[in-house]
């Protein structure tokens, strides 16, 4: 029997195609125009930027009994902070400080949101000052676009030579002024001009901060917030529902469109959006406040002082964009005292006390006791035992001072010599010295000896360092 099994076609479904996507890692800039803008937040702001620029390059200018107000002197390891010295060794109290502000700038996130980086942030100012030459130079933000799109002809390159040279200017003279932080900028300057400055590194790195000055805030802008700056990545785990952020009242505003300026928005189904796009046409990182809180808002509240401004030309009440919170955009009560915000100001406030501590018991005095390596000991005309050693005794202070030093240890030690000397303001003297003990009151081979140097003025200002005194063990 032939059974042959019949064969069928059969049809093999064919499983969906996956749609790929690719993703470009590398998103071209687009250039953002930002419109110029006045209002209450935006004058807050001028405040802040020209106290913070004027502080930057003036406060190196201040010198105080020749001594320049701050300076950080690397070649002699002193740095001259609003009239104290400090050294090196000091430089725990630079981390104190640096933990102060980063719980002060927690705190500070978590009650008011990014206001550090719409205030006081450097690349916020700098990227303000260049905003405002590009705009007096190339004129308003439509102008700037028809600028743009117009090919190269004199009017036009005339305009952006102005500009670059007007950035250049600006970016030169914070690079000149961030350097003179380092080197008495009374002397930078004249040397720079003249090249008489020692070091080509002063030269490297004026030009450094010049077009780092120059790349950032003139070019490219918003691109250090969004993808360079880590704090706006992390900032939003300091919010909570009470933080006031810049906030559209989507209730309120929505569903938006334009109407005629007298007509009731209720009447057409409208809330008190225009979709005017002035908060977007403002914002200095492109964005659309009214799509809700993106990291990229950097909180300078523009937008604000734009919609504000709109509101009043069609007789609306402000606020339809604010600084608020969410809590109040949902009709419930803000709280300022919350477990957050009340463990960040507790910590604040132990840190700064332990600052504080440690500021007022830091000594302006140093000392270091070094063993002379020669010999064990050595027996003297009077059969006493002597050991020598080098004391290394700094002055940190700005003050001459005339210091005593004297040495406690086993009955009958002494220090043969000198035991008053004068320091210089920041000197550093080695002091040779020896100290006796008599053999006949040594009941030990070695002792641990401590020597102290005081103020002769103030016995309060002193420093110890301990060392060993050596003998040939006690007397038979
Ligand atoms: S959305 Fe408003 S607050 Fe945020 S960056 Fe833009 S203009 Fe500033
Ligand atoms: S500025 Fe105000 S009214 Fe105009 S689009 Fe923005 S939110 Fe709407």
């Amino acid at each position: 029997m032939n059974d042959k099994i019949p064969v069928t076609q059969v049809e093999v479904p064919v499983p969906p195609r996956k749609t790929i996507e690719s993703v470009d890692l590398y998103q071209s800039r687009k250039k953002i125009y930002v419109k110029e803008i006045t209002g209450l937040f935006q004058k807050f702001r001028t405040v802040s930027l020209c106290l913070l620029m004027g502080a930057y390059f003036l406060v190196c200018w201040i010198s105080v009994d020749g001594q320049q107000w701050v300076h950080f002197d690397l070649p002699n390891r002193q740095f001259h902070i609003m009239g104290t010295t400090f050294w090196p060794q000091d430089f725990v109290l630079l981390a104190w400080l640096l933990i102060i502000c980063a719980f002060g700038l927690f705190f500070i996130t978590t009650l008011f949101g990014r206001v550090w980086c719409g205030y006081t942030c450097p690349q916020t100012v700098w990227t303000f000052i260049f905003m405002w030459l590009e705009e007096r130079i190339e004129g308003s933000r439509n102008q700037r676009m028809k600028l743009d799109q117009t090919p190269m002809n004199k009017e036009k390159l005339t305009k952006k030579s102005l500009k670059h040279l007007s950035w250049f200017l600006v970016a030169f003279a914070t690079g000149l002024t961030f350097v003179g932080y380092f080197y008495p900028i009374r002397d930078l300057v004249p040397d720079f001009f003249t090249f008489n400055i020692d070091s080509g590194w002063a030269y490297f790195w004026i030009m450094f901060f010049t077009v780092a000055t120059y790349l950032n805030a003139g070019w490219m802008r918003e691109q250090v917030c969004l993808y360079m700056c880590p704090y706006a990545r992390f900032q939003s785990v300091m919010f909570d529902r009470d933080t006031m952020v810049v906030s559209y009242d989507f209730h309120r505003g929505e569903p938006r469109g334009s109407r005629k300026r007298k007509e009731d928005p209720k009447s057409v189904g409208l809330g008190d959006c225009i979709d005017c796009n002035m908060c977007v046409q403002v914002c200095p990182t492109g964005i659309d406040i009214r799509d809700g809180l993106q990291y990229e808002c950097i909180g300078c509240a523009l937008c604000v002082d734009a919609c504000d401004s709109v509101m009043e030309k069609m007789n609306y009440p402000l606020g339809l964009i604010s600084y608020t919170t969410e809590n109040n955009l949902e009709g419930r009560e803000s709280k300022i005292l919350r477990p957050r915000t009340i463990g960040y100001a507790l910590a604040l406030l132990g840190i700064m006390t332990a600052f504080a501590v440690k500021l007022s018991m830091r000594s302006e005095i140093q000392v270091d006791v070094i063993r002379d390596r020669g010999g064990l000991f050595q027996t003297n005309a009077k059969g006493y035992i002597e050991n020598s050693y080098t004391l290394q005794i700094m002055n940190m202070s700005n003050d001459s001072r005339e210091f005593h030093v004297s040495v406690s240890g086993p009955e009958s030690i002494r220090i043969i010599g000198k035991t008053q000397v004068s320091l210089a303001p920041s000197e550093l003297l080695s002091l040779p010295t020896v100290v006796e003990i008599n053999p006949d009151k040594m009941t030990e081979r070695n002792y641990d000896i401590n020597f102290r140097v005081e103020s002769a003025a103030n016995p309060d200002i002193a420093a110890e360092s301990e060392s060993r005194f050596l003998g040939p063990g006690p007397a038979r």
